[in-house]
């Protein structure tokens, strides 16, 4: 073919492929310019996931009667005049695409009518075609109807996806934007039935209750934090809302971020999120977040892809750091539960260790003051052996829980504790596996050799999969005080186990690793993951009868714990019940 340059129409339908995805990006691009409308209500229905027919109605500014054509033109917006506008964007559109992309490929129909006029205007497009346009009656504000879509870009429509997965998508567009603009009432209708509605009442919270449920919405923390400027870190505001620990999902689907009012996709920034759980949930989980971060509007660009789901920030670290910072503090904040004495919970977040190191490695903290009215310190000495390993103690760690008096034991599972508010459930297990996980990460990252035990030679044989797993993660393995060789073809020879394992059987223990191999893991989330298992293994099992001393030794060392009321694997450890709620229970008028 000799060289032309392409017509019109054919460019826009060009163009309109960067623009318009699937029927998602159309909803997203429709509800983003009702929201710069200033709409107060925003409704969308659709029919057979978009395919055929998506409507977005709106009560924002309408747009002129003079103006509607052009607001079809390709790189037509009246949102931005100079490249510099850009700089202090504050509207979710700019490039003046979406409207021209869209009419490329559907059939669209536009009634709008402006605040400043009386009479309203129809125009009808197919494919970037104005078929026809008149005056007309209608409420200020503008609706948009696409049918047909992809009608004339067969290649787009092959490669539509199932109807409920449109949908999904759909309902996530509009979810998210309800998310970022509470003042806004949205109202969501597929195939004639609403399926989402939101109050517009301007309060996150009752946004994300619709959203996620009441049920989600109760395991969720706050977070609001203003990260100061310091040098030239810029000041980012995060507020919103992160799941407790034990509530968590193996994708990060629900980990939502808005940077001023966009809800926008970085790997970078959920990443900050999930990290911000580290040694509190098993990692390969996912907290459930909804974050909207405040930047001055110079500090981030985003204008790095046609459809506005990606932004570029000029200090992506500073902007890692107060994410991660701001729902770790949350979580922390969450973690010392108001029952227990504000006197008793001192927690350094200043301390916090630069994304990358560990964040557990808590550091000195003084021993708190004003719990003296309770059981002292000195009543338990730190040294005192006990048949259960808990380790040496954290003499120097701040107390995160009140101390608590050791009742007895209930079905061999769980310790009753008295404390200054109340009273007090261990789950036995999960409270022992905080402890020994945390001991184990301390040494691991203190470099000591992990303190092992010799085993008299005991030989394996594997599956060839798992025996190139175990090949792979020789030294792993070995760090972590598990000491195996290759002894033949798939057939290994264990030679020491962790001193915390001293009693386990050897291949047991392997056989229980070998589901956290995953050969695409990086090292330390690997470690990580090989810690949890290996101190689940160790710790005591429910069942187990425990005497006196050792569950006080397991209570002792879980009041040091910064993070006590989890398991590393995100189960609870341990239920409150205040003196209040004790009254209530047996209806004792205080
Ligand atoms: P952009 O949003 O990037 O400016 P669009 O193609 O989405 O580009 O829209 C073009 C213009 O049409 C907008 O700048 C705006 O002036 C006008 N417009 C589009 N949708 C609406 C609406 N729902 N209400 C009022 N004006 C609208
Ligand atoms: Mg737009």
């Amino acid at each position: 073919m000799p060289i032309e340059i392409l017509p019109e129409k054919v460019i826009g339908q060009i163009a309109a492929g960067e623009v318009v995805e699937r029927p998602a990006s159309v909803i997203k691009e429709l509800v983003e310019n009702a929201v710069d409308a200033g709409a107060r209500t925003i409704q969308v229905q659709i029919r057979d996931g978009g395919r055929r027919l998506m409507r977005v109605s709106d009560d924002g500014c309408g747009i002129l009667s003079d103006e509607v054509s052009l607001a079809f033109a390709r790189h037509a917006t009246s949102k931005l005049r100079t490249i510099d506008d850009l700089m202090a964007i504050r509207t979710l559109g700019f490039r003046g695409e979406a409207l021209s992309s869209i009419a490329a490929v559907s059939h669209l129909v536009l009634v709008t009518r402006s605040v400043d006029e009386t009479v309203g205007t129809q125009v009808r497009i197919e494919g970037g075609t104005v078929i026809q346009q008149q005056s007309i009656g209608a409420p200020a504000g503008t609706i948009i109807t696409v049918e047909n879509l992809f009608y004339n870009t067969p290649a787009r429509l092959k490669f539509m996806k199932q109807e409920s997965t449109e949908k999904r998508q759909i309902s996530g567009v509009v979810t998210r934007y309800a998310l970022a603009y509470p003042h806004i009432r949205f109202v969501l209708e597929q195939d004639s039935r609403e399926i989402f509605r939101t109050s517009g009442s301007g309060q996150l919270a009752d946004v994300v209750v619709t959203a996620l449920g009441l049920d989600t919405f109760r395991q969720m923390i706050v977070v609001d934090s203003e990260e100061s400027a310091r040098g030239n870190h810029p000041a980012v505001g995060v507020y919103g809302y992160t799941s407790l620990p034990t509530l968590n999902r193996n994708d990060r689907s629900r980990i939502m971020i808005f940077v001023n009012g966009r809800a926008i996709q970085d790997t970078n920034l959920t990443f900050a999120v999930t990290q911000a759980y580290h040694g509190l949930m098993p990692s390969g989980r996912h907290p459930i977040a909804v974050l909207m971060l405040d930047i001055a509007t110079d500090l981030v660009d985003v204008n790095v892809h046609p459809t506005k789901a990606e932004v570029r920030f000029q200090n992506s670290d500073a902007v890692f750091t107060a994410v991660q910072r701001a729902v770790r503090r949350a979580i922390v904040s969450a973690a010392n539960v108001p029952d227990f004495a504000s006197s008793m919970t001192s927690y350094d977040v200043d301390q916090w260790a630069a994304p990358g190191t560990r964040w557990l490695s808590q550091a000195d903290g003084e021993p708190i003051e004003g719990d003296a009215g309770y059981l002292s310190d000195e009543l338990f000495d730190d040294d005192d052996p006990t048949a259960i390993p808990v380790g040496p103690g954290a003499p120097s760690r701040p107390r995160t829980m009140p101390m608590l008096r050791v009742v007895g034991q209930v079905g061999a599972t769980y310790i009753v504790a008295e404390g200054p508010v109340g009273l007090y459930l261990l789950d036995q297990h999960a409270a022992h596996h905080r402890i020994l996980y945390e001991q184990f990460m301390d040494d691991l990252s203190s470099k000591q050799p992990i303190a092992r035990q010799t085993v008299d030679g005991q030989t394996f044989d594997v599956p060839p999969r798992e025996a190139r797993l175990i090949e792979q993660n020789l030294d792993a393995l070995k760090q972590m005080g598990l000491v195996v060789e290759i002894f033949g073809t798939n057939t290994f020879i264990v030679r020491a186990l962790p001193a915390i394992l001293a009693d386990a059987d050897a291949v047991d223990v392997l056989a229980s690793l070998m589901g956290e191999f995953d050969p695409r893991e990086s090292a330390e989330s690997l470690t990580d993951r090989l810690a949890i298992r290996l101190t689940a293994y160790a710790a005591v099992k429910s069942g187990q009868v425990l005497n006196m001393d050792e569950m006080q030794a397991i209570v002792r060392r879980l009041e040091r714990s910064p993070t006590p009321l989890t398991s590393p694997d995100g189960h609870p450890t341990l239920i409150h019940m205040s003196n209040e709620q004790l009254a209530r229970e047996f209806s004792r008028s205080r």
